[in-house]
């Protein structure tokens, strides 16, 4: 297998990356427009790009993921893609008719300079954006950034073209999820729920991208956050987002813009996070937390004292998402499991400090890296074994070559289901991840186990 050929001797490739840790910024933008109820993404560039961004997320989700697209050719590849971008406005609003159109940038419409607000403009001028309609638009030139720096992008020109404040506050929190799945947004609403919390959540693909198998097709599905709500969300008593790469940007933009108090916190992704995340909820909001909450709380730490003796000293490398990793990492070491090697894709210094900072008590030295690639990952694993891998699909080369368990958590999973239906986050979303990791270190352990050692009960 190729993989094989990856030596030990690991040099500076300032710029070289070789199987990157992260896909591109479009991607992300694209995901989180799916989550405005009525949303048609709209990728201003070529085709290809499109089909590359829309490709990624249906392999990821499984559902069929719709977007339009500027299409650019020469003539506008030299000349600029304006004239494609109001003809493009024109048509998905006849043909389509979404509430709205989210328009992000690619590599080349960036290079070329193209100034979208003012195609929009011209589009209202020739009036091919019906009244009650909206296109919004955000930057996501891909040679900045990665796949959550897209989904941020996005995430923050929704506040920037929808939130407004009347001066009359609403008894409602706005969460922003972060880039998580489907799932851990219907988890999260389900725990808000729970505490009798009314929150706005967006964007929020649950409903659009994990939709029930009707038998009928629906343009647009019943899920994503509305208008109406995105509008709403200047008057909220708070902000908490979740993730401080992917949610805190449209944080301080509403923070900015309507004066709604902020609070970022880690995606609640581990029994001290989710935690945090419920504190944070509960003064927010002004509740009490139900004994529902906790009895989810006390399942967790029940499994977690129970099984302490698997986990126990065990080897992890991880490869993702800054916000995820961090999470993860803190949750690994609640664990009392050794969180070895860590890779994510999207750049940023500050995510090797925070990283730094959680694994300052770890006994043995943590090697941490942004802005890298899955060639260095494997790199050191070859040179210092781990137990378990914990990544995308794309980590089933390592996983295969250097013979170690992997456990999927991440973006994309496109050899996997579980990720669409059931969440990572919250106590239940800790049960899961606690889960997997047990069945991973298990089989492996019946897998090696002499026949006079293996176990029937654990
Ligand atoms: S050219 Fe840029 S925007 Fe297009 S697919 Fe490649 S990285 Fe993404």
């Amino acid at each position: 297998m190729f993989l094989r050929h990856t030596t030990t001797d690991i040099k500076e490739r300032g710029t070289l990356s070789i199987n990157p840790a992260k896909t591109c910024q479009p991607i992300g933008a694209m995901y989180a427009a799916l989550g405005i109820h009525g949303c048609l993404p709209h990728s201003h560039g070529s085709q290809g790009c499109c089909s590359y961004h829309r490709s990624t997320l249906t392999r990821h989700y499984k559902e069929p993921v719709m977007a339009g697209t500027s299409s650019f050719t020469e003539g506008a590849s030299v000349f600029g893609g304006g004239a494609n971008l109001v003809a493009a406005i024109d048509n998905i609003f006849t043909l389509y008719s979404p509430d709205v159109i989210a328009v992000h940038t690619t590599c080349l419409s960036e290079t070329i300079g193209d100034d979208v607000p003012s195609f929009v403009h011209q589009a209202k001028m020739k009036g091919s954006i019906p009244e009650g309609k909206y296109v919004i638009h955000t930057n996501t030139p891909s040679y900045v950034g990665s796949h959550v720096t897209g989904f941020a992008n996005m995430t923050k020109s929704m506040v920037d073209y929808f939130s407004e404040s009347t001066g009359e506050a609403r008894d409602q929190i706005n969460i922003i999820p972060g880039f998580v799945d489907p799932a851990d947004m219907a988890e999260i609403k389900r725990i808000a729920a729970m505490m009798e919390v009314k929150i706005v959540i967006f964007p929020d693909t649950s409903g659009v991208l994990n939709a029930p198998q009707t038998g009928v097709h629906h343009m647009y599905p019943e899920g994503g956050v509305t208008v109406p709500q995105l509008i709403s969300t200047g008057d909220s008593r708070a902000t908490l987002a979740l993730g401080q790469v992917a949610s805190a940007p449209a944080g301080e933009a509403l923070n900015s813009k309507c004066k709604v108090p902020l609070e970022i916190l880690d995606l609640p992704i581990g029994l001290l996070a989710t935690d945090r995340f419920i504190n944070a909820l509960r003064t927010a909001a002004g509740v009490e937390v139900p004994e529902s909450v906790n009895d989810e709380r006390g399942q967790l730490i029940d499994i977690v004292t129970d099984m302490e003796q698997y986990f126990h000293g065990k080897r992890v490398a991880l490869a993702g998402d800054p916000d995820q990793l961090v999470a993860l990492t803190e949750f690994l070491i609640t664990l009392g499991m050794v969180p070895a090697h860590i890779v994510t894709g999207t750049p940023g210094k500050a995510f090797e400090k925070k990283i730094e900072e959680i694994t300052a008590k770890c006994p043995v030295k943590v090697n941490v890296k942004a802005g890298s690639d899955l060639f260095l990952l494997h790199q050191w694993i070859k040179n210092d074994q781990v137990d378990l891998i914990i990544g995308n699909t794309y980590c089933k080369y390592i996983a295969r070559d250097e013979d170690i368990p992997l456990i999927r958590v991440g973006f994309p999973i496109v050899d996997r289901i579980g990720h669409i239906y059931s969440p990572i986050v919250g106590y239940k979303g800790g049960i899961r991840l606690l889960e997997k990791i047990l069945d991973a270190i298990l089989d492996r352990q019946d897998r090696d186990a002499g026949e006079e050692n293996i176990e029937l009960v654990m």
